[in-house]
């Protein structure tokens, strides 16, 4: 199929020839990654376009993410938007699996024509799969989906990585007693603009209350008063859908104030610099690790890190000495 075709199947929404763009654009092949950047020129937006609301949403597992999603999902397209699910799990390139974006636990969202759900590549390395998202999220504005979840679990770097490609972060967390805010890391709640307390329900209600105004006060300290967006901390049945309608209410007014400040396109256009740098580092990274040089002597150098005849500031030295001193394409 060629690039004009598979954009015009892009852009009507044929579901086939989208799942066949994201592969390509998922494809570590050099091929079929030229083909990817092809495509996706072919569907770069004129400037002033409308693009779609793109939202994070983290959370340990269990916390509810699957059942938020289905619910939101559910809403927004009452509400006539166009919903794709996209999920960044850096832990199923290793395990194969995913734990994200499982169409199982997304029952009724997943067969609504108005929704497109997609799990997290299962090849490649977070960087891999941060780019692969990124790009996923283009062919997808370009099919029309208005609004773009984007779910990742609370583990190591997933977070940050996802905050810089979403105009909003929401967190959702759990009413736990007691150690409440130790179970919490610092840094999620500094990425966070909207968080929920989910499984507000039964015999949880209070407790769920108790904790939001827990975290409320602990933003206050991240957040002082004066700042452009104090994140507000809800509650909400993910399972019942109660305050799933409140939640994406946050997440529009996150939006709008940023709009009005100005600092929404600044955000995204940052984000566009940073993507590129990182696209820059990894090709620089992997042209130094693929170089003759380089590779002639990594394990050695390597070795004598380990045994501590080598600092690692002379090593790397080393290697770059290496890598320059390798014409260039060896
Ligand atoms: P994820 O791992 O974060 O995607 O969490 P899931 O959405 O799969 O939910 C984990 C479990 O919690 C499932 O058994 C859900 O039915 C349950 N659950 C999710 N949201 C709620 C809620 O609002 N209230 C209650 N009581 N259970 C919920």
């Amino acid at each position: 199929m060629s690039v004009d075709d598979l954009a015009a199947g892009v852009r009507a929404d044929r579901r086939a020839v989208l799942a066949r763009a994201i592969t390509l654009v998922e494809s570590r092949r050099p091929d079929h990654q030229m083909l990817a950047q092809e495509l996706l020129l072919a569907l770069t937006p004129a400037p002033d376009a409308a693009l779609a609301i793109r939202v994070g949403i983290t959370g340990v597992p269990g916390v509810g993410k699957s059942t938020t999603i289905e619910a939101l999902g559910n809403h927004l397209i009452a509400l006539g938007h166009k919903v794709a699910v996209l999920a960044v799990d850096p832990s199923s390139t290793r395990s194969g699996g995913s734990i994200l974006g499982d169409k199982t636990r997304m029952g009724t969202l997943a067969v609504n024509p108005r929704a497109y759900i997609r799990p997290s590549p299962t090849s490649g390395t977070l960087g891999g799969v941060a780019k692969a998202t990124r790009e996923t999220i283009v062919l997808l504005e370009a099919a029309g989906f208005d609004v773009i979840l984007v779910e990742t679990v609370g583990v190591g770097q997933s977070e940050v990585t996802v905050a810089n490609m979403v105009d909003t972060f929401a967190f959702l967390t759990l009413a736990r007693t007691g150690d409440q805010l130790q179970g919490i890391k610092k840094g999620v709640l500094e990425l966070a603009d909207v968080v929920s307390v989910n499984k507000a329900d039964g015999d949880h209600i209070v407790e769920a209350r108790v904790a939001a105004r827990e975290l409320s006060s602990a933003l206050r300290l991240i957040h002082p008063r004066g700042s452009l967006w104090r994140p507000p901390v809800l509650t909400m049945s993910a399972l019942e859908g109660t305050g799933v309608p409140e939640f994406w209410d946050a997440i529009v007014r996150h939006q709008r104030t940023l709009q009005e400040a100005g600092e929404f396109d600044r955000r995204r256009q940052q984000q566009q610099v940073d993507w590129t740098w990182t696209m820059v580092r990894d090709a620089v990274l992997a042209r130094v690790e693929r170089s003759a040089g380089v590779r002639s002597i990594r394990d050695e150098v390597e070795t004598a890190v380990r045994a501590g005849g080598l600092t690692p500031a002379l090593a790397a030295k080393r290697l770059l000495d290496a890598f320059d001193a390798t014409p260039a394409g060896d």
